[in-house]
């Protein structure tokens, strides 16, 4: 039996001195500090609709419910959302508009809540679906997260989330570095990924396709490192399963400050591309989705 009222409390405690995220800077968000996710106690979202592009069971007949929270605790450099998650573009809602806005949401039909960006609002995202749930929300909620969570936020997020959606972003540390500034992001991922897995195992879905429970794990191919995507990939298959669905995805496009790099500042070809999915065909990774280019 998982008591939510005392994992609300200790992940509000967490933002003390914050440990939220895997970054631990310490901020004391409480008393409306900053930390390095330009984060303080407040909740900002930028935007709350209908969201019909993501993943079939995601999306399914009637979209998803997509909450995007502002600011993150990654920094990107070829973010394609860097006007919300490194910008901060956003307004304040509270713990109550949050409830309010997922009730909205499913009285419009939606298949799920999609929190997109949460790690840095973990607390607040507990606290407001156990509201919610209470409120009558019945919707499964999905966490559509970097990967680079805390292993002890993520145990508080049990029963909570019905669905994650991570990315496995890199393979190893010093590319994780250059491109998103965050340290160890390798063993992280791979260690948070592995605690979704077992909290939710492999992705089920209604009979009309909707997801229901379990994890799709994403990974984007970037230009110029496609030894990044064959280890990542081995990952999932050889420590996660060959039964986690994946989503292989082609849509990088440059962004934010991606022209600093020069293998970033191109488009993926068609080439890299069809190198990765071979790739996934030849690891039995059978379950998900690749793209057009
Ligand atoms: S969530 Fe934000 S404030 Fe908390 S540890 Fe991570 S970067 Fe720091």
């Amino acid at each position: 039996m998982i008591d939510f009222e005392n994992n609300i409390e200790k992940l509000y405690s967490m933002m003390d001195k914050c440990s939220i995220c895997p970054r631990k800077c310490a901020a004391d968000r409480n008393s409306g500090q900053k930390g390095l996710c330009n984060t303080a106690d407040k909740i900002f979202i930028a935007s709350s609709n209908i969201h019909r592009g993501e993943e079939p069971p995601v999306s399914a007949d009637n979209g998803s419910g997509a909450i995007f929270f502002s600011n993150c605790v990654l920094n990107c450099v070829f973010c394609q959302n860097y006007p919300i998650s490194q910008l901060g573009n956003g307004k304040e809602v509270s713990v109550e508009g949050l409830v309010g806005i997922m009730l909205n949401l499913q009285s419009r039909a939606v298949h799920n809540i999609n929190f997109v960006t949460p790690t840095h609002y973990s607390a607040q995202i507990v606290k407001s679906v156990h509201a919610a749930r209470k409120k009558g929300l019945k919707l499964p909620i999905l966490y559509n997260c970097s990967g680079y969570e805390n292993i002890e936020t993520l145990k508080l997020l049990e029963g909570t989330v019905d669905i994650y959606l991570p990315d496995v972003k890199y393979s190893d540390d010093e590319t994780a570095f250059k491109y998103s500034g965050v340290k160890n992001y390798v063993e992280i991922n791979q260690i948070a990924l592995k605690e979704m897995k077992r909290q939710v195992g492999d992705l089920t879905v209604t009979a009309d396709g909707a997801a229901q429970k379990g994890v799709i794990v994403r990974h984007l191919v970037l230009p110029g490192n496609i030894e990044n995507t064959k280890k990542a990939l081995e990952f999932i298959a050889k420590e996660l399963s060959e039964s986690t669905f994946v989503s292989l995805m082609s849509q990088y496009h440059t962004a934010h400050k991606s022209n600093n790099f020069k293998e970033l500042s191109r488009s993926l070809t068609k080439e890299e591309y069809e190198e990765a999915v071979n790739y996934l065909e030849l690891l039995n990774l059978e379950n998900g989705w690749v793209q057009n280019l």
